[in-house]
Order: C-alpha cells, then structure tokens, then sequence
C-alpha cells in the first residue's frame, strides 16, 4: 500500500522536477555555484540606494532568480524525503572545462595495448572533484518506479545495455534516452567474451552497435564487456566497432549490500560504481532500494553523483 501511494505522489512530483530541471538548465552554472545550502539569496540583492551597474541584471529578475533557487532546494529536499533518503543527495560540480586524460588501470593492459592505440580500460576517472558515476548493467528489468526515482531526484547515470534483455521493451530505455540518459553497448547475448575469436567478438560488439543505432539512433562510445571479462581480440574488436572507452568498475551496488575491488572499501573521488537493473527475482529488494543504498552511502561519504559523460 505504501508504495501505491509513494508512486502517486512521486508521478505528480516527476512533473514538478521536469520544471525545475528546466529552470536549472536555464540558469546553468550559476546554480551549481551557489549550492543548493545558500538559498537566503543574500548574494543576488541589488545594491541598495544609489544606481545599479549598467549591465546589471535588473531588480525583479534577481528576485525571481532567488525564487527559483529557492524552489529548487526546495523540490530536491522534498523529492529526498519522499524516497526516504538519510539525506539531500549533494549538488555535482560543474563540468570539467579541460576533460581529463582517461589511461588503463596498471594490471588492466593488454599486449600492444599503447602501440595498438586501443581504447583505455579503467576503473576510475581521474578528478579531485569529490564525486562517484553510477554505472547500470544489462537491462532485464524494467522497473518504472526506478525511472520516477531518478527523475525525480535528478541523479544522473548511464547504461551499458545487452540486447537480448532489452528487446522485449525497447521503448523503457528510450524513456530513459529522452531523459538525458546515455544508453551504451554491453554486447548483444552476454557472453563471456574472454578466449572468443577476434570475429565472434567482433559480431557481439559490432552487431549491438548496429542494433543501438537503429532502436535508439546512436552508436554508442562506450563499452563494457559481460563480467568485466576481456583480453586482446575484445578491445581490438571494440576499436573496429568505433568504441573509445572501456569504463569498468571499482565498487559494485546491490539491492541489500556493497561489493569493493580495493580492500580499504572507500569510495574514492572518481570512482565508477557498477550496479545492475534487477528485480526482487534477482536480488533482496527492488530497483529503488539500491538507489536508496547508493545514495545514501555516497551522500553520507560527502560525494555527489557525476555525469560520466561530462569527464569523457
Ligand atoms: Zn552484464
């Protein structure tokens, strides 16, 4: 029952964040400058007496922008406290003006790995800035309440999709796509590509670039082999296939826990974290549960959720 009614209220609310999404786009960096903690607007008041700079927005914008601002600390805290998250997820920094040099993780090359040029295979995104990339895989489930939730809270993902899970209902993920999600490749069967010829990866990769481009319009730029299983023929075959990067993963998200590649299990700046779409079939709870774990561990660990492509 409970989630009857958390669903009504979220729908309604979806479409509120879709304007305040709006209003954020329009007022771009500013906002993620100021930070959604100063909502007093004490900054944005026009000097008092005497006149304003020529080119000084005037008087009654500033007041609406303050409003706005307002509206969208608001909406956020709301949409926090209907998901019942600990706390208001954290505002990402702005995109980085320089885009960082992405390199494989030392142990993760392969021969001729540089000499080939072949795409880098990495774990993390190399940033100070005190955020994590929240990476979704394979594609089986579909769960709608999931698609509110992030809508809502306007956290931003990407998915790394698998044909055969995806194509009894391609129209989920194109929802997902219109709301600025960008959908990328995880092979057309799911195989374990690792010892494969170079011509059966080549069909599994090439065949699911084909395959995005006309379900979805686009050849991804991104490519994540099944089990994070790869060896030469596998990167070679991505390049072939036009794929430039090979994001892996240094913690992975479930429904009831955390699974950690290092052994000091912390989140560290960049870090891309892998998770599933999955369902009560699958793992102890739902699509929105794990969220909820997510963010709830990134937000008390002091990080926002990135945008993988902003560093890309
Ligand atoms: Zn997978």
């Amino acid at each position: 029952m409970r989630a009857v009614v958390q669903n009504d209220k979220s729908r309604a609310s979806g479409r509120a964040s879709t304007g305040v999404r709006i209003v954020l786009a329009v007022l771009g960096l500013a906002v993620i400058a100021s930070g959604c903690a100063q909502d007093d607007g004490s900054d944005l008041v026009a000097p008092a007496g005497g006149q304003q700079p020529l080119d000084a927005p005037p008087a009654r914008a500033l007041d609406s922008y303050a409003t706005r601002l307002r509206a969208a600390h608001a909406a956020r805290t709301a949409a926090a406290h209907r998901w019942d998250l600990r706390k208001v997820p954290l505002t990402a920094p702005p995109a980085p003006a320089e885009k960082p040099r992405i390199r494989t993780r030392k142990g993760f090359e392969v021969d001729g790995h540089r000499r080939l040029n072949l795409p880098p295979v990495f774990t993390t995104v190399p940033t100070r800035n005190k955020v994590v990339f929240l990476t979704i895989d394979d594609g089986a489930e579909k769960d709608r309440a999931f698609l509110r939730m992030m809508s809502d809270l306007d956290v931003p993902y990407t998915a790394f999709l698998s044909g055969y899970l995806v194509k009894d209902d391609t129209r989920y993920f194109r929802t997902m796509q219109s709301r600025g999600v960008v959908l990328n490749n995880h092979t057309l069967h799911h195989p374990n590509l690792r010892g494969l010829s170079y011509r059966a990866q080549k069909r599994e990769i090439c065949g699911m670039q084909r395959y995005m481009e006309k379900r979805f319009g686009k050849r991804p730029a991104l490519f994540r082999p099944p089990f994070g299983s790869y060896d030469r023929a596998t990167l070679r075959a991505a390049k072939a296939c036009g794929i430039a990067y090979v994001p892996l993963w240094n913690e992975e998200v479930f429904a009831d826990r955390w699974e950690y590649r290092e052994a000091n299990r912390k989140l560290r700046p960049g870090d891309i974290v892998l998770t599933h779409f999955r369902g009560r079939d699958q793992w102890k709870g739902t699509m929105t549960d794990m969220v909820r774990r997510f963010l709830n561990k990134v937000t008390a660990q002091g990080y926002a959720v990135g945008r993988l492509e902003d560093y890309l």
